[in-house]
């Protein structure tokens, strides 16, 4: 797509934006019209020209000079141009106003050795004298090409050289005055000009030396008769005017020697260097005129602009500022640079802060990949394109809308940054309590073996090391904000929070496994011990070997101390476990405190079930037919009519019968109470939470606000279970007697 320019009103406006074509464009631009009026197609036209981005690479030349002297036909002569012409029959001023053309010459045969970029400026034929009336356009179009051009032309006949009260020594008193105002204002602002004399229908009987002679006395006596400033009234007309000379032979006589002289003549509008040396005059007729230090300084995109602030401030009779002019260019232009290079910039970070917030918006935490370096290339792309365009104004200027633009943009960077540094957080949060989940899950099944504590630290690293590195590559070097300290130590101290919550889990995880281990532990030795009242010769017969006489009377010992033996292995590997992933006491101690609780109800539970009453009938049973049915040797009786069925069956279940008060209340017999189950599990430990309690039932005599007692605690069987269990188990002991009875009788009979 084509550049687009600045209209003044700073829209962009492509070339026919108002209309304007390359056909409304062919005699060039009418800068100021006959109305006085600044033309806005001025950008467009530089813009068609190609001028508009090359900038400080361009020269503006103006010329002057009275009415009819032949300006306009030496302008399209030397530089092709199309500026109107007054014809021969008709006498009367063809152009209007002031008009601009680019050298059209330039790349052809005709514009060999010239500078790129020129363009001229036709002055309206300013004549106040002929016209009359109009002196004030004379001054005013004078002081227009003064302040933008580095060459002012002055175009006259030979035989108006020497007439000192001529209509050019006029227009040039008006030039002196003219400048030394603006110097007057600011003399930085105000380069050199050089006044180039192109002397018209030469004949060649005076010397062009003899005429640059006259015209410099003229100059001269003009300069000493202006009222100068004071503090300037010493000051030298060559220290603001260079002064070049040249004379053409007449176009109709000889217009061969013409177009040849002018041919030369156009040659010299090359680009030069300042010499010091030169004081004033440029003598050599060869010698290049355009200096470095006659350049106006006003990028060629700001031209346009610049040319309208100065216009209007001359029309509306204004002081001339030319640094005020400069500055408020600088503003305008730094500010719609600043725009333009922000449009490729938005178009790689427009999208990636709108991916961003709807991330947020939708609770997602993806980062952004390579943001770093997408952030770091659009942002010097952009601040080497604003340095590229603006630098060139002034420098002040430049320096404030540069700190603008570099704070505007590095305020949006950096919010990315931090979205990126939050998304990332989030992210490796959450990475990392799956990973160690995950490397969990792999431990147990491969038995539960694994080291949580080093699970986590391994885990914790590769999140700060991810957290770094995605830290590093969303930074853009040397930038204040580049910096990420802060959020990785929140990140580290957020990480240590999880990792606490990590450990709970595990802690959890822990007791259960725990408990469970406690709790099949029991099962099998508590149903041992249960198993064992079915042999009725618990407490008569033998002890197997290396096995202490199991006693019916010390159960409840027995398996009191089964239960304490079980749980206080289970404390013992809890502690070490929970100690080797950095527990701390007082999570163990609450553990501990929790699984001895827990524990109490599965050996509750353990009991429970065996004290089911069926199990019970059943195991009174099989311990009274143990009694009954088998002699001292364990060795079965045959019944004989002369055994003493009876006096054995009532021994036999009345010892059974012994067993159910036993069994009814948790009782040592060591100390003929219940075992000391509060002294055991102890006092709750101070730190228990609420959630640490929920899932504990209370236990009588243990939790004093339950309102029940350790011996209710104990107590398995109640009374009225006890006397019914007693009346069942006569029933049953009754019918084994029943059937002893007639096995004796019936062994009798055969
Ligand atoms: P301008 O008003 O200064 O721009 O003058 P123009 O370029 O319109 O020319 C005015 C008249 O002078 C025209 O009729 C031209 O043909 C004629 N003219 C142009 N150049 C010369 C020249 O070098 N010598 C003479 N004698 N006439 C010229
Ligand atoms: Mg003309």
């Amino acid at each position: 797509t084509a550049p687009s320019v600045m209209t003044m009103n700073g829209h962009f406006a492509g070339v026919g934006e108002n209309g304007t074509s390359a056909e409304d464009f062919e005699h060039g631009v009418q800068i100021i019209d006959s109305e006085k009026i600044f033309n806005e197609n001025l950008g467009a036209y530089l813009q068609q020209e190609r001028i508009i981005r090359s900038g400080f690479n361009y020269h503006l030349i103006s010329v002057f000079g009275s009415q009819s002297t032949g300006k306009s036909t030496l302008l399209n002569y030397l530089f092709g141009t199309r500026f109107g012409v007054m014809s021969e029959q008709e006498r009367r001023q063809t152009t209007k106003g002031i008009w601009m053309s680019r050298n059209k010459n330039e790349g052809g045969e005709k514009g060999k050795g010239m500078a790129e970029n020129i363009l001229v400026m036709d002055v309206e034929g300013t004549d106040g004298r002929e016209r009359g009336e109009d002196q004030d356009f004379e001054r005013k179009s004078a002081l227009f090409a003064l302040a933008t051009s580095e060459v002012l032309i002055v175009n006259i006949w030979e035989h108006q050289v020497g007439l000192y009260q001529g209509a050019n020594m006029g227009l040039l008193k008006t030039v002196f005055e003219v400048n030394l105002q603006l110097f007057l204002k600011d003399a930085k602002s105000v380069p050199r000009s050089l006044l180039f004399f192109v002397i018209r229908d030469h004949l060649g009987t005076t010397p062009l030396n003899n005429l640059k002679q006259t015209l410099i006395q003229d100059l001269q006596k003009i300069w000493s008769g202006l009222s100068k400033p004071t503090g300037m009234d010493k000051a030298k007309i060559e220290d603001y005017f260079d002064f070049a000379f040249v004379a053409l032979p007449h176009k109709i006589l000889q217009p061969e020697k013409f177009e040849q002289e002018v041919h030369r003549l156009g040659t010299r509008f090359r680009e030069g260097y300042n010499d010091p040396k030169r004081k004033g005059l440029v003598d050599e007729q060869s010698e290049p005129i355009l200096l470095p230090e006659y350049h106006r300084r006003i990028p060629a995109d700001g031209f346009p602009m610049y040319a309208r602030g100065i216009w209007e401030q001359i029309d509306s009779n204004k002081d001339l500022d030319l640094p005020t002019q400069q500055e408020l260019l600088a503003q305008f232009r730094c500010d719609e640079i600043s725009k333009e290079v922000l449009v490729p910039f938005d178009e790689v970070i427009a999208p990636l802060e709108e991916q961003q917030s709807q991330a947020v918006a939708a609770g997602t935490s993806s980062t952004i990949a390579q943001l770093g370096k997408v952030m770091a290339t659009a942002r010097s792309a952009l601040l080497a394109a604003f340095e590229e365009e603006a630098s060139r104004y002034h420098k002040g200027v430049f320096k404030r809308k540069q700190a603008e633009l570099e704070t505007k943009v590095d305020g949006r960077l950096k919010a990315l940054f931090q979205g990126q540094m939050t998304a990332a957080h989030k992210s490796g949060l959450n990475d990392f309590s799956e990973a160690v989940t995950q490397a969990v899950k792999t431990g147990q099944k491969k038995g539960g073996n694994y080291d949580f504590h080093k699970i986590v630290q391994t885990e914790k690293d590769k999140a700060l090391k991810r957290f770094e590195a995605e830290a590093q590559g969303s930074l853009v070097s040397g930038t204040p904000w580049s910096d990420y300290k802060s959020q990785m130590n929140l990140f580290r101290k957020e990480l240590d929070e999880v990792s606490g919550r990590l450990r709970k889990e595990e802690m959890r995880r822990l007791a259960n496994r725990s408990e469970r281990w406690v709790r099949a532990k029991l099962d099998e030795s508590v149903g041992l011990e249960f198993n064992k009242l079915g042999s009725g010769r618990g407490g008569s017969g033998a002890p197997a070997e290396g096995q202490k006489p199991a006693t019916e009377r010390d159960l409840w010992d027995r398996i009191w101390s089964v239960f304490t033996d079980t749980v206080s292995h289970a404390e013992s590997r809890f502690t070490d476990r929970a100690r080797s992933f950095d527990a701390s006491p007082d999570e163990v101690e609450v553990g501990l405190w929790r699984l001895r609780r827990k524990s109490w109800a599965a050996l509750r539970s353990k009991i429970d079930e065996e004290m089911m009453e069926g199990n019970l009938l059943l195991k009174l049973r099989e311990n009274f037919e143990d009694k009954f049915r088998y002699d001292d040797e364990g060795v079965p009786r045959i019944w004989r009519p002369t055994d003493d069925i009876e006096g054995l069956y009532t021994r036999a279940r009345e010892s059974t019968l012994e067993l159910i008060p036993l069994l009814s209340h948790f009782k040592l017999a060591r100390t003929s109470s219940p075992p000391p189950l509060d002294a055991w599990i102890g006092e709750a430990p101070p730190n228990v939470t609420a959630a640490d309690e929920e899932d504990l039932s209370p236990i009588g005599g243990v939790d004093d606000d339950e309102g029940k007692t350790l011996a209710e605690e104990m107590t398995l069987l109640s009374d009225a279970k006890t006397s019914d269990l007693s009346t069942r188990f006569r029933k049953t002991a009754d019918g084994v007697y029943v059937e002893a009875k007639r096995s004796a009788i019936g062994g009798v009979t055969q």
